[in-house]
């Protein structure tokens, strides 16, 4: 309302908004087309135990395969539609496709818990447990304590109320909680207690900033020590290099994710990963790293 009050009492500023809105207008049909005509997809990234080999989940990311653009990543599209209710329609795609994934597996033999990243709208729709319930309905075969929901600490923090609620709501029924992007959204200790989340994951800056910045290396432990007597496991992001790996498991956090472990994948790839997949021997040789 206030952009048409805008729109009548400033002439000088039609014609770029008018631009902008319909540029807008065109990327929300776009993307409203996509999601009919099945143009988006789900990759999926392990997350192991460093320690002892397992595979303990696979997280699904979102992708378009753009028939002009190629494969775009969420950064291309998601930011468009955050405040819109479309968000809400693709956030259904995506519990619902991670849904058909793990039975997928589960029909193929293998058994692999997927977890999907929630947005902040979709988390606040009154209907998202009764949208979950369903879906779980629709799919017998699949047990709740496989499908984990990763939750932005800052979406989580927006409302802290509605969103412990709603977690305590799906904990419920079985379907597990991560806080995602951990370490970006300065929650106190209150907030951690209060979010009954199983899982924290450690932002990646943290983990790519531990190899310059010794402070790191003590927030990490900090956060570890926390967790720990908050009787939350973590999983630490991002980690690309041997040194991340080892220091990692120096400090006690086993569970990770990241490039030096394996890129995000076409569901079809994932087996034949995992036939091949081995814990690098270096993550355990290398020597102990001084600590701040
Ligand atoms: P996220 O949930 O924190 O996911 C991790 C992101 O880091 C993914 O980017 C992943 O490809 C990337 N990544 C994994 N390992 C490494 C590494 O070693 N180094 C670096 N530099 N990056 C790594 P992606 O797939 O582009 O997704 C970006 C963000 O978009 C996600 O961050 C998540 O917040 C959001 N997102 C992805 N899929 C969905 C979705 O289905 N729904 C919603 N609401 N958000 C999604
Ligand atoms: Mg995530
Ligand atoms: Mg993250
Ligand atoms: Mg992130």
């Amino acid at each position: 309302q206030a952009k048409l009050a805008g729109r009548n009492r400033y002439h000088v500023f039609d014609a770029e908004q008018d631009r902008h809105m319909r540029g807008q207008h065109e990327s929300l049909e776009r993307i409203r087309r996509a999601l009919k005509h099945n143009e988006f997809t789900l990759y999926f990234q392990p997350k192991v135990n460093m320690r002892n080999g397992t595979v303990i989940g696979v997280e699904a990311l979102i992708r378009w395969q753009h028939p002009e653009r190629g494969l775009l990543p969420p950064a291309a599209f998601l930011p468009l539609i955050e405040d819109h209710p479309l968000a809400v329609d693709l956030g259904k795609w995506v519990i619902e496709h991670a849904l058909g994934q793990i039975e997928r597996w589960h029909d193929a033999g293998l058994h692999m818990p997927v977890s999907v990243n929630i947005g902040a709208r979709q988390l606040q729709q009154a209907d998202f447990v009764d949208h979950l319930r369903g879906v779980l309905a629709a799919h017998p075969q699949v047990k709740a304590g496989d499908l984990e929901m990763e939750v932005l600490e800052t979406s989580a923090l927006e409302d802290m109320a509605q969103a412990s609620q709603v977690i305590d709501a799906c904990r419920k029924i079985g379907v597990m909680f991560s806080l995602d992007d951990f370490g970006t959204g300065y929650s106190s200790l209150t907030y951690l207690k209060r979010l009954p989340v199983t899982h924290l994951k450690i932002d990646q800056s943290f983990v790519c900033d531990m190899l310059d910045d010794p402070d790191y290396l003590s927030i990490l432990d900090g956060v570890l020590g926390l967790a720990n007597a908050f009787g939350r496991q973590v999983v630490a992001e991002g980690v690309e290099t041997v040194e991340h790996g080892a220091i990692l498991l120096q400090l006690g956090c086993d569970l990770a994710q990241g490039y030096g472990i394996a890129r995000p994948m076409p569901a079809g790839d994932f087996a034949a990963w995992m036939a091949a997949w081995r814990p690098d021997p270096a993550w355990s040789d290398l020597p102990l790293v001084e600590r701040a």
